[in-house]
């Protein structure tokens, strides 16, 4: 221990020479984050290459075009288990390792849940030591830094390699060159149909492999994320054809372009044709070059779905499918049907949604001029898949029209998906079963053994052991620590639901938790939050469907009972709001404006302000997730029940022991079996009601609106000027959706159970050994929610590894 520190120290020293020319006397915490990143590098490297990577075991590549891996600092130290001895070195020479950890920049390269889905299961991939890759894009600006004005949302760019990447190897000589457009020429060589692509534009994949460490084991993967870069040759050909005068910058600017931005702007048609070229780019350079390193291994060609397996992460990487047809058969040479088997059984695929405008399509005629020979193996694949289907059910034609996988001009991502796969995968049973039953039933009929459920989960090392250390320490006290490579070992914490010394110790752990967000957000936003206060969390994107207006609107009767009755008890609350809306999405910007809103009347008035606070946190990340979610007492996941696939923001403050106020919806439903009815709080309509009320028309918001008087209120406010609004127009898009648009997503239809569960949290919340025990159980059961679960489960079921 005592060398091991004397060594560190010493690489210390010496990287900051080499990376900053500095010594340890002039050199600043940026310039400590730097040096210590760059040991930490080579110490993953001495790992890596240590590590038996030569046996033919199987791999599996796991396609998305978002990772949301937060930062790596923290998870480096701690699964290299040097936290300890760096921690002690780096003070021994003056510096302190909470005062360099925030110069890491947390990578945006994801939205949501599907991106940090992919995250965590890099991480348990690694931790179990399998051999499981990630294969995505390094978009020059991460998802938009979001910035509030008068409650209104501005984009601003995220420069996040600004400084530089700590993690990334570019590797320029794995490049892969990619090509877009041109023109298809047939001929027949040796008796075979060939297809020629030419004068088409050619990119230069180039990829950046950032090391994926696992938790206390030998295993190091690597998440392979491709950037474009033009094609010096090519521009240079360009330039002497059409004269070097002009514009060879600006042609080389825009080939890079490829990967500027997550996201592209969806509201043009240029914004829109750069994420399909985005998707192809992803998954060409990507199987290009895992298929390069296959042949390599002297394989042949049908063994290899028993040597590998490609994932994808919702249909975004769905070109996948025609483009291993293309290699396959036009580079390779082999048949179509032989192709076409060993695609089917090496690509498996997790649908993610069934929002219908979620459902990706593209004009037929983009993916013509774009990707022609891919254009022309779709319309093969259509072909083959519509005979096929005939001879199942002749003569059925509207079922042949609505399964296909080019109609009305446009190609269906999630047919091409489920057709060129032997698994597809909900992400929890009750999504899997509206997949089977509702969306996807026609093809549940034609195949239904493909259809498989693949509960969604998230890293507990993440979301516990290094976001919540407070809370870690007290269950290791308790319980070893077994848990943390055995997370359904937390059941071990069961019996303490009796001892009310533990209880307590949980108690002073989240208050301990609250005052750290508390400070955070004196910091920030310089409101001074009351630690004693019920902390009532709901952190997510901002969208018509999660339903963030029930819980603002419910602020705004809460509000106005406090003024009614100010002798009346009211248990305190903090309500924490944090989220991005999408850029062109109006309504859910309006959504922030109202939150941002209600929270300046309540937290400047002082009748209230003991009882009543509301923050709006701006830019929520994956490190702003962490710092809110250990502090959560009440966990709001209001979706309209139907329309989260899965969630995992429930997960994770479940595990952090808040309380679930929510819908039957998604995960929400299995939060429920695991925790039983005494521990959570549902309410609201059931998938089953909520079908049953789009179907008929038995729900209109306006009879709630006259027969309850919270809700007239409430609405009212939106657009009578009075406490909360000056101009009537802000807020009328919100108010007539509710009322003349009848309410989409049923909120007011929920509003009065949601009324009654939130009163009940309030009264339970004065029972604080008996809450403590509910919060206990709910971390004790939070351990079937680790992602290792979710991925032990792929590998067995889907992937088959060993
Ligand atoms: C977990 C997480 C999400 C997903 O939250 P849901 O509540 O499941 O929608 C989104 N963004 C970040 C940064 C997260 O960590």
């Amino acid at each position: 221990m005592m060398q091991e520190k004397e060594i560190f120290k010493s690489l210390f020293i010496k990287a900051l020479r080499t990376t900053k020319g500095k010594q340890i006397n002039n050199a600043t915490d940026a310039d400590a984050f730097v040096a210590l990143s760059t040991v930490l590098a080579e110490w993953i490297q001495e790992k890596n290459t240590s590590g038996n990577k030569q046996e033919p075991v199987k791999q599996v590549y796991y396609f998305s075009m978002e990772f949301l891996i937060g930062s790596l600092l923290a998870t480096h130290l701690n699964y290299l288990g040097v936290n300890e001895i760096v921690e002690s070195g780096l003070e021994e020479l003056g510096f302190s390792l909470e005062d360099i950890k925030p110069y890491e920049h947390d990578p945006g390269l994801g939205n949501g849940g599907l991106g940090r889905l992919a995250a965590c299961f890099l991480d348990s991939f690694a931790s179990l030591g399998l051999v499981g890759n990630g294969v995505g894009l390094r978009y020059r600006y991460g998802l938009f830094n979001q910035r509030l004005e008068d409650g209104k949302q501005f984009e601003l760019p995220d420069n996040w390699l600004g400084e530089g990447y700590m993690w990334e190897y570019r590797k320029p000589t794995e490049a892969i060159d990619v090509s877009f457009g041109g023109d298809i020429n047939t001929l027949v060589q040796n008796d075979k149909l060939q297809f020629q692509l030419v004068n088409a534009e050619t990119v230069r994949a180039v990829p950046y492999d950032v090391p994926i460490v696992g938790y206390q084991t030998e295993t190091v993967n690597t998440l392979r994320l491709w950037a474009a870069e033009p094609i010096l040759d090519q521009v240079l050909m360009k330039a002497k054809l059409e004269g070097y005068a002009e514009n060879m910058l600006a042609y080389q600017r825009r080939l890079e372009e490829l990967t500027d931005f997550l996201y592209p702007d969806d509201s043009t048609e240029e914004g829109r044709i750069l994420r399909l070229k985005q998707e192809y780019f992803l998954v060409s350079a990507g199987i290009q070059s895992i298929l390069k390193e296959y042949e390599k291994r002297q394989l042949s060609w049908s063994d290899l779905p028993r040597f590998l397996c490609f994932h994808i992460n919702d249909t975004h990487p769905a070109f996948l499918i025609p483009e291993l047809m293309r290699i396959l058969v036009d580079e390779k040479d082999l048949s179509w049907e032989e192709s076409w088997e060993i695609t089917t059984q090496s690509v498996s695929y997790t649908n993610h949604t069934t929002l219908q405008e979620a459902l990706e399509t593209w004009p037929e005629n983009w993916v013509k001029t774009f990707l022609p020979r891919i254009y022309m193996i779709l319309v093969e694949m259509n072909e083959r898949f519509c005979r096929q289907m005939w001879e199942k059910y002749p003569g059925d034609f509207d079922r042949i029209a609505e399964l296909a996988l080019i109609a009305d001009g446009q190609v269906k991502m999630a047919h091409v998906s489920i057709v060129g796969s032997h698994s597809i995968n909900g992400v929890a049973k009750l999504h899997t079963e509206l997949l089977k039953k509702k969306e996807m039933r026609l093809f549940y009929q034609a195949f239904p053994e493909r259809f498989i459920n693949k509960t969604n989960g998230i890293s507990h090392r993440r979301w516990l052991m290094l976001a919540n250390p407070s809370l870690s320490q007290l269950i290791t006290e308790a319980i070893g620590e077994e848990w943390l490579q055995s997370p359904k070992k937390l059941t071990k914490l069961l019996p303490f639901q009796t001892d009310s010394i533990f209880l307590e110790k949980l108690q002073q752990v989240k208050h301990h938790n609250k005052q750290l967000l508390a400070n955070y957000v004196k910091q920030e936003v310089g409101i001074l939050l009351n630690p004693h206060a019920i902390f009532d969390v709901q952190v997510k994107r901002i969208h018509g469907y999660k339903r963030q207006l029930l819980n603002i609107i419910h602020i705004i009767h809460l509000y106005r009972e406090i003024k009614n009755n100010p002798m009346k008890p009211f248990a305190p609350r903090v309500f924490i709001f944090s989220g991005k809306a999408a850029p062109g999405y109006h309504f859910a910007k309006q959504i922030i404006q109202l939150i941002d809103t209600v929270s300046k009347v309540v937290n400047q008035d002082s009748d209230v302000k003991d009882k009543l606070q509301v923050v709006f946190l701006e830019n929520f990340s994956n490190q702003l997730a962490e710092k809110i979610i250990p502090a959560a007492d009440v966990s709001e996941q209001l979706s309209t029940a139907t329309k989260e696939a899965s969630g995992t923001g429930n997960m994770k403050m479940m595990m952090n022991g808040a309380l679930t106020l929510g819908t039957m919806d998604g995960a929400n439903i299995e939060l429920f079996d695991q925790v039983g009815k005494a521990n959570i709080y549902p309410f609201g309509l059931s998938a089953q009601d909520v079908l049953h009320y789009q179907q008929s028309n038995e729900y209109t918001a306006k009879d709630l609106y006259h027969s309850d008087d919270r809700i007239r209120y409430a609405l009212d406010q939106l657009i009578i000027p009075g406490d909360f609004v000056k101009d009537e127009a802000v807020f009328k898009d919100i108010y007539h959706a509710l009322l003349t648009y009848n309410d989409e997503y049923f909120v007011l239809k929920d509003f009065d159970d949601y009324a009654k569960q939130q009163r009940k949290i309030s009264n339970d919340y004065q029972e604080r050994n008996i809450w403590n025990q509910k919060s206990l159980i709910n971390i004790a059961y939070s351990g079937r929610f680790s992602s290792d679960d979710t991925i032990a489960s792929y590998a067995a079921d889907i992937w088959k590894l060993e």
